[in-house]
């Protein structure tokens, strides 16, 4: 799908309603702690297309691939590095089997390397400029509506992610997410407000907040994103702060309910793309999509 599209269908719809966790909920669905939710693409592929059809069910606009982690370097953590094509292909096959008839869209999700960039670590730009590559050109032939690049916390990653995409599509709808770790700032320091100026200029369609802290740094993330931006807003905060069960898995403290009462002030607050991520059930999903389609 075209930016241009993109754009006309968000401006038509006004809000949209976006997905939920995938690596949380297929844990509560018996995927193991530890265990990349891509294994399951092989292993267990009717839980993740019954994930993404209980967000659609739900209510969602756009549902994300089960591919986050669909780059050569975390795919060979996972030991999936001969099968990178395959990942890609089936996660996307798979989204598209649950929304064909209908008008969701279908966002090839790029999570980070997974590996720091020099100074910090070990990965050039041109490295990481091709890891992106790699994956996006499988996601692109594969039939996604559009690229989420996301979960970011380094403006230079970031930013060889969106022209590693551009070199492929110049048009292709795009958004580039990051994730504010430390409450207010990324991982690696980045302030909204930076994000805001560096990609103001790039051609991305959107720029994201996901996963990050608690929902009120993300909230405050979002009011200071939106005084930088007239770019549209994606919002995918997590459903709260995570406590360890005795497995090794999180539990999120923010009921669906909970979330529901949130969504209404982020869309006050100028969330125009708005869904969860970790602890974000399809109960979560229902209680935002309420908010914003009234049913
Ligand atoms: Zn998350």
């Amino acid at each position: 799908m075209k930016s241009s599209d993109f754009l006309a269908f968000l401006n038509q719809k006004q809000t949209l309603v976006l997905d939920g966790a995938t690596g949380t909920n297929l844990q509560k669905r018996g995927l193991p702690v530890g265990t990349a939710p891509e294994t399951w693409l092989f292993e267990n592929p009717e839980a993740i297309s019954n994930l993404y059809s209980d967000f659609v069910q739900a209510g969602s606009d756009i549902i994300l691939t089960c591919t986050f982690g669909g780059n050569r370097i975390r795919l060979a953590h996972a030991n999936l590095t001969e099968k990178l094509s395959e990942v890609n292909q089936t996660a996307v096959q798979l989204a598209k089997t649950v929304t064909v008839g209908t008008d969701v869209l279908v966002a090839g999700s790029l999570g980070p390397t997974g590996e720091m960039m020099q100074p910090f670590g070990t990965l050039s730009e041109d490295e990481v400029f091709d890891i992106y590559q790699q994956q996006t050109k499988v996601l692109i032939a594969a039939g996604v509506d559009l690229l989420v690049i996301e979960t970011q916390f380094d403006l230079n990653e970031a930013q060889a992610a969106v022209r590693a995409v551009r070199s492929l599509d110049a048009d292709i709808a795009l958004v580039c997410s990051f994730s504010y770790d430390r409450g207010v700032r990324t991982m690696m320091g980045v302030k909204p407000a930076q994000v805001a100026e560096i990609f103001n200029n790039l051609t991305v369609d959107a720029i994201g907040i996901n996963c990050g802290k608690s929902l009120e740094d993300n909230l405050s993330v979002l009011r200071t994103l939106k005084e930088g931006t007239s770019k549209p807003i994606w919002f995918k905060p997590n459903a709260g702060m995570p406590t360890a069960n005795d497995d090794g898995s999180m539990s999120y403290d923010v009921s669906p309910d909970m979330m529901g009462e949130n969504a209404k002030l982020w869309i006050t607050e100028g969330a125009r793309l708005v869904g969860g991520c970790c602890g974000t059930s399809p109960e979560h999903l229902a209680a935002i999509s309420k908010v914003v389609k009234g049913k």
